[in-house]
C-alpha cells in the first residue's frame, strides 16, 4: 500500500443506536440503578454503564438474592422480561424502571395478545436462548418459538389458526425461508407478519446497498449482539472473504484494507455512535494513502460523511 493510493470509506445510510438502545441507555443514566443483565447487547455500553458505577446483575437473578442484597428499585433492559417474573417484582415490592424497547411493550406483546384473542396459535420466529424472545413469548398463553426446520419439524400438525410473527431483529430472508416451510410442511393458510423493527429494516437494508458494490465491509458491534452478528451474516452473502466484524476500533487490521477502494461500514442498532467514529479514526490513524469519508443515502447517492480525521482539525 502506498501514499498515492485513495480508499473512499462509506458509512450505510442507517447505522449505529436505535431510539430503543438510546430510550433504555436514558433511564439506566436518569435512574442510576441496578441493570438486571446487560442493558443492550454492546460491551463498550455496558461497560460505560457499570464505570459510571451502575450495578449489572445477573438478568435473572432471583427475588431472594434481589431482597437479601437490600435492592428497593432495578432496571429491566432493553429487551424486555418474562410477563410473570415482573410481577413476581411487584408483587414483592421492588420497583423495577422499564427499559424495555417501546416496539416490544406497544407492538409485539399487544400483536401477540391480539392473535391469541382472535383463536390463534403465535409461532415466534427467532432464538429461544434470546433474551427478547424469552421475554416475549411469556406474553402469550399458547406461543411456540422456532429458529430452525427441526424445530418446526417438532410442532404439532394439528392447530387450525396459526400466526407467525418474528424476532425484531432477524434477517428478512431467514424469517422468510421458515415461513414458507411452515407452509409446505405444517400449516399451509399460515398468517405471517413481520415484526422486524424499523431501525433494524433500515439497517439491513442498508447493509444490503452497499455490500453489493463495495471491495470489502467491516461491521461494528457485539458479538452477542442479535442485529448486528445479522447484518455481517447479510453482508457476507455479497463479500464471503471481505467483511469484517469488529466489536472495537483495534480489532481493525490494514491487511484488511489491502487491494480495496471502497470500504462500507454498517453497525448493528446498539453500536453507539462514538463507536462508528472510533473505527473511522483508527482507518485514517492506520491507512497511508489519501481517505475520503463517504455516507451512501437511502438513495444510493454518495455524499460526504460528517466526520473529520482528528490529523486534519
Ligand atoms: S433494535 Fe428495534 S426492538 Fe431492538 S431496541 Fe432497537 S428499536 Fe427496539
Amino acid at each position: 500500500m502506498s501514499e498515492a493510493q485513495t480508499l473512499e470509506v462509506i458509512l450505510a445510510h442507517s447505522a449505529g443506536t436505535c431510539f430503543g438502545v438510546q430510550g433504555a441507555i436514558d433511564i439506566a443514566e436518569q435512574n442510576r440503578k441496578p441493570i438486571l443483565g446487560p442493558l443492550v447487547h454492546n460491551n463498550k455500553t455496558v461497560s460505560d454503564l457499570a464505570a459510571q458505577g451502575i450495578p449489572i446483575l445477573e438478568r435473572y437473578t432471583g427475588l431472594e438474592k434481589l431482597k437479601g442484597e437490600g435492592l428497593k428499585e432495578v432496571i429491566i433492559t432493553a429487551h424486555g422480561y418474562p410477563k410473570e417474573l415482573k410481577e413476581k417484582l411487584k408483587e414483592s415490592g421492588i420497583k423495577f424502571h422499564d427499559a424495555t424497547c417501546p416496539v416490544l411493550l406497544k407492538w409485539v406483546y399487544s400483536k401477540i395478545e391480539y392473535f391469541e384473542g382472535q383463536g390463534y396459535h403465535v409461532v415466534i420466529v427467532g432464538n429461544p436462548d434470546h433474551a427478547e424472545i424469552i421475554a416475549s413469548r411469556t406474553y402469550g398463553q399458547k406461543t411456540h418459538v422456532v429458529y430452525s426446520e427441526e424445530e418446526i419439524d417438532q410442532l404439532p400438525a394439528n392447530l387450525e389458526k396459526v400466526v407467525a410473527i418474528c424476532q425484531t431483529t432477524i434477517t428478512r430472508d431467514k424469517f422468510e425461508h421458515l415461513v414458507n416451510y411452515m407452509r409446505k410442511t405444517k400449516y399451509p393458510h399460515l398468517k405471517a407478519v413481520d415484526t422486524r423493527c424499523k431501525p433494524v429494516k433500515n439497517q439491513q437494508e442498508a447493509v444490503e446497498m452497499l455490500a453489493k458494490w463495495v471491495d470489502a465491509m467491516i461491521i461494528i458491534g457485539g458479538f452477542n449482539s442479535s442485529n448486528t452478528t445479522n447484518l455481517a451474516r447479510l453482508a457476507k452473502k455479497f463479500l464471503p472473504n471481505t467483511t469484517y466484524h469488529v466489536d472495537s476500533a483495534d480489532m481493525i487490521k490494514l491487511e484488511w484494507l489491502d487491494g480495496v477502494h471502497n470500504l462500507g461500514l454498517g453497525a448493528g442498532t446498539s453500536t453507539p455512535k462514538a463507536q462508528i467514529k472510533e473505527v473511522q479514526q483508527r482507518i485514517a490513524d492506520i491507512y497511508p494513502g489519501k481517505i475520503l469519508f463517504r455516507q451512501e443515502s437511502r438513495e444510493g447517492e454518495i455524499l460526504d460523511a460528517n466526520f473529520t480525521p482528528r490529523d486534519e482539525f
